[in-house]
């Protein structure tokens, strides 16, 4: 058990209870897959967080991904602190906006244009407006086990079978809402056809993480992402690749930037977030322009925010893009490998059955025995196996993600003494899984 002292963050989380629902602003956060006491962190630098009874971690998390340079990056801080000092938010364009949209067009080739946004929510749903408006269409396709954000018609999960109308994964989204969202089985090809034999010149779209990340890590199967290419195509909907996860993270190019062109095209539409805004509110939509140019005040699709292209939020993600250099994505691999490899060989040594599954240097850590291809097979995992090895790194200070449906994420920051402390803690958190399934 934890010797660490958690008191701190356990008062914490008490006032929080009183003022705010479980006491999180978002619901991972809580350590309801894992248990215990969520740690309030009260500073992190580099590789490093500090929680609010003094205890350092190794953080794995990255806040799920934006903080790739590392926490605190000298070159980000700077940009922030000079873009506050000239203001806030004005309500009117700036320069900063111009030079992150260009930053992103540059390098994703398929992207002609973007708007800016300020969550990944906030572009998934702009984007199935903007294949709506264009299409003239309604149904969408999602596949289980991918997040979009807490759109509604994206929070559909899978009902079993071909092309089944989902039922609403949430309370409070209205039937009527999911009633237009077909959820199908991840890299199932034949699904996908199906359901475009029976609605195909209903669908306005198919949205699918690039390469997912939101179950684990689960990575199209070869061939999957030419068929969302081709089907789309031949039935006349457009095709949303989200990468608000894998966006610059994957590669300069996020997983587009891996995968190429598929089936003899691109993607229509993508989403960003995460890396982009670098730990600050800002997400994006793009794609090919005579799409974009649907968009108001050009078009007759609205869409708007207060804080779109915030000046503050956008110095923070263009410094971040601009430090992302072949050589961040080198370390990144460099880190991450060394971590996956010593995890899954002590893992071995104690005869754990684990998979461990890649999209660039972003990878989970399946306590299953084959491969995962999908959302069923993701929930086949040992999620209780992952919560003492979860509890076992934490107590030696490594912070992965609270759930065994996450990506693990390392930072350029990652350096051969953090490193060297995941690999440390590793025996400590295997023998947690091993003891207590005794
Ligand atoms: C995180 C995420 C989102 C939602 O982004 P928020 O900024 O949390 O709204 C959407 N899609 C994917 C693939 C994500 O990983």
């Amino acid at each position: 058990m934890s010797t660490a002292s958690t008191s701190a963050s356990a008062a914490l989380l008490d006032r929080a209870r009183r003022v705010t629902p479980g006491g999180v602003n978002s619901p991972v956060r809580a350590f309801r897959g894992v248990g215990g006491t969520p740690r309030f962190i009260a500073s992190a630098k580099g590789p490093w967080m500090t929680d609010v009874d003094g205890n350092e971690y190794v953080d794995l998390i990255c806040s799920w991904g934006p903080m790739i340079l590392g926490h605190a990056h000298p070159d980000v801080e700077r940009a922030v602190s000079e873009a506050a000092s000239k203001g806030f938010s004005f309500g009117t364009p700036s320069e900063n906006e111009v030079a992150l949209a260009e930053e992103i067009v540059r390098r994703v080739e398929p992207v002609e244009q973007v708007r800016l946004v300020s969550s990944g929510t906030e572009a998934t749903m702009s984007a199935l407006r903007l294949a709506r408006g264009f299409t003239g269409r309604t149904k969408v396709v999602k596949f289980a086990g991918c997040y979009h954000g807490h759109v509604d018609a994206l929070l559909a999960q899978a009902g079993s079978g071909v092309a089944t109308f989902a039922l609403p994964d949430s309370a409070g989204v209205p039937e009527s809402n999911a009633h237009d969202t077909i959820v199908l089985p991840y890299n199932d090809i034949p699904a996908l056809q199906a359901a475009f034999v029976e609605h195909g010149d209903e669908i306005a779209c198919v949205i699918t993480e690039a390469s997912p990340g939101n179950m684990g890590v689960v990575p199209p199967a070869e061939g999957f992402t030419a068929a969302l290419r081709r089907v789309t195509r031949d039935h006349g909907a457009l095709l949303i690749s989200d990468e608000v996860m894998t966006g610059f993270r994957c590669s300069q190019a996020g997983w587009f930037g891996l995968e190429g062109p598929q089936g003899d095209g691109v993607p229509d539409l993508f989403t960003f977030g995460k890396v982009m805004g670098g730990g600050f509110p800002a997400a994006a939509f793009g794609g090919r322009a005579d799409i974009m140019s649907r968009l108001a005040p050009d078009g007759p699709v609205y869409q708007a925010g207060t804080l779109s292209g915030n000046p503050v939020a956008t110095a923070a993600g263009l410094a971040t893009l601009q430090g992302c250099t072949p050589d961040v994505y080198g370390r990144l691999e460099v880190a991450a490998r060394a971590i996956a490899a010593a995890a899954s060989e002590e893992l071995d040594k104690a005869g754990v059955p684990h998979v461990v599954q890649w999209a660039g240097s972003m990878f989970s850590v399946f306590f299953r025995d084959r491969p995962v291809r999908n959302y069923d097979d993701a929930k086949a995992q040992d999620t209780e196996a992952f919560g003492r090895f979860f509890h076992g790194m934490l107590d030696q200070g490594v912070h992965l993600p609270p759930s065994a449906y996450e990506a693990w994420f390392v930072s350029a920051s990652h350096d051969d003494a953090a490193v060297s402390k995941v690999i440390d803690a590793l025996p400590g958190a295997v023998r947690a899984v091993t003891e207590g399934s005794r």
